[in-house]
């Protein structure tokens, strides 16, 4: 038997959602454990108490709806995602998984359809990672990735901690983190990429997820005046940032799939007649082949030591700050989204996640996988991200599939 979620719905939900931390370009702000995430999250929580689903809630925040199956003591089904977004976050980075998902709890409820298994509606805190680090803070903390007390010293640019910002919201009052034997963890999201709006697919049956490594590179010389000093005699970092930036780009363009990127760059004390004393800046590298993206490591960290030794006049140093490995999705649920796909006549393609996602974490502790739809111009963290609505209802569809597939039992 095939259901078929209440697309207008869902839709009405994801704009209704975005008017919270609404942006004037089109987009929403809702930074992890502010104001406006708490009251995003409370319009979720009102939608998921009419339907009576039984509420949880951890320490770090991580909300757990359940509607509950024949079987209580089964493992339950997870789906979810997270509701946080970029400071110039978009309407559905996060927000389709968990919207989607409480879709699928309604349309079964709808139809009077039982399952054997419970299934959860996980909402994942500070997937994002913008106001605190790392990103994926509560799908790690719940998997055992990251230490309760380690990200709870975390502070935002203001300086206020993570800590103090659970107490505001009351979910120290909450018991300690614990991540049920659950039987799989599926999430719809957008793919954030151009391939499958470029290929004219619908689905992208996610198989993993690229390897990631994050650092931060500090460049340190002298701060002088920018007239009176030659050349030569400066410690300027600058020429050697430009050495840093060519290295990560050639290291970025040695290989199709990998990708390369900094972020961020900051010169002190950054004025116009002032040689900078000191640059720092952010770099972020990725392959889906953890043998790959090592090997680019090596190349990264051996071409930096090389550039310090050539520059004796500064201090060059290389902070790795978070290495996420790749992430093999699992093959039977793999195959269940194909398998959906393929019965809704809906053009898929296989696609390896370039984005991070809480579903990582997850794969570390139950077997995993991703579906994604396309998004325009594979634009995301950005206000104009967009999804087409029936594509956004094709997901939904592949995921409810895929929930009544596997909370069967037997
Ligand atoms: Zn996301």
């Amino acid at each position: 038997m095939r259901y078929d979620v209440d697309g207008e719905r869902l839709w009405a939900r994801l704009m209704a959602m975005a008017k919270i931390g609404a942006t004037p370009e089109g987009g929403s702000c809702r930074q992890a454990l502010s104001d406006e995430d708490e009251a995003g999250r409370a319009l979720f929580l009102g939608w998921c108490a009419a339907r009576g689903y039984q509420f949880r809630r951890d320490r770090i925040g991580n909300l757990l709806l359940r509607r509950a199956g024949r079987n209580p003591e089964a493992g339950p089904v997870l789906i979810g995602s997270h509701l946080d977004t970029q400071p110039t976050g978009g309407r559905f980075d996060g927000v389709l998984g968990v919207l989607a998902g409480l879709e699928v709890l309604e349309t079964l409820d709808d139809r009077a359809v039982e399952t054997d298994r419970p299934i959860d509606l996980c909402v994942w805190t500070n997937e994002e990672g913008c106001r605190f680090q790392p990103a994926m803070m509560g799908s790690g903390v719940a998997c055992g990735a990251l230490d309760l007390e380690t990200v709870f010293a975390a502070r935002d640019h203001a300086g206020i901690s993570l800590a103090s910002e659970i107490v505001r919201h009351g979910y120290d009052r909450e018991p300690w983190p614990r991540l049920a034997d659950a039987a799989c963890y599926l999430e719809l999201h957008i793919e954030q990429g151009p391939i499958l709006e470029a290929e004219a697919k619908t689905i992208g049956v996610v198989t993993g997820g690229q390897g990631i490594r994050w650092y931060e590179i500090s460049v340190v010389g002298e701060e002088t005046h920018a007239g009176p000093v030659p050349m030569a005699l400066r410690k300027d970092p600058v020429p050697v940032l430009a050495h840093v930036i060519s290295l990560v780009q050639a290291i970025g363009r040695s290989d199709e799939a990998a990708r390369c990127t900094i972020g961020k760059i900051e010169l002190s004390p950054g004025a116009i007649n002032v040689v900078p004393g000191r640059a720092d800046m952010t770099v972020d590298l990725r392959h889906p082949d953890e043998a790959v993206l090592d090997a680019m490591h090596r190349r990264f960290m051996d071409g930096l030591a090389a550039l310090g030794h050539g520059h004796p006049e500064i201090d060059l140093n290389a902070r790795p700050t978070w290495h996420s490995p790749v992430v093999a999705f699992d093959s039977r649920l793999i195959n269940t989204v194909r398998d959906s796909a393929t019965d809704r006549g809906l053009p898929y393609r296989d696609i390896v996640s370039g984005a991070g996602h809480d579903a990582f974490n997850l794969a570390r502790r139950v077997p995993t996988t991703m579906i994604f739809v396309p998004c325009r111009q594979g634009i995301s963290h950005n206000p104009r991200e967009y999804a087409a609505p029936a594509d956004v209802t094709a997901g939904a569809n592949v995921l409810l599939d895929v929930v009544l597939v596997q909370t069967r039992l037997g």
